[in-house]
């Protein structure tokens, strides 16, 4: 199999740029609510909630991804990468090219 740190460190890049981003963004929707506590503009307030939690399920999941390619990292570290978590069979390079992190393979995934 090729290295495949080049390709988490892309990956971790990426995940942290994301979560990053997120974040970013997250701190924007609640700085602006925190300037106009306008409670007469309910719609506006929903529209805002509803945004924020949008963008808060996004960064829950941003975050997962990066903690799995964290684990993926580890994982190449001591020599078990690529091989499926649950059954301990090589992964398909084919998935591991489109999702590196991939910690099972396609007959083990829920
Ligand atoms: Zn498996």
């Amino acid at each position: 199999m090729d290295d495949p740190s080049a390709a988490l460190e892309r990956a971790r890049a990426e995940a942290a740029r994301l979560v990053g981003d997120l974040e970013h963004e997250l701190a924007a929707i609640a700085e602006s609510t925190a300037e106009s506590p306008d409670d007469e503009h309910d719609a506006e307030g929903s529209t805002v909630g509803f945004e924020r939690a949008r963008v808060q399920g996004l960064l829950e999941r941003a975050r997962r991804s990066a903690a799995d390619i964290e684990a993926a990292i580890q994982r190449a570290e001591s020599g078990r990468y690529g091989l499926c978590v649950s059954c301990g069979r090589p992964i398909a390079a084919e998935r591991l090219e489109v999702l590196p992190a991939a910690a099972r393979c396609v007959d083990c995934l829920g």
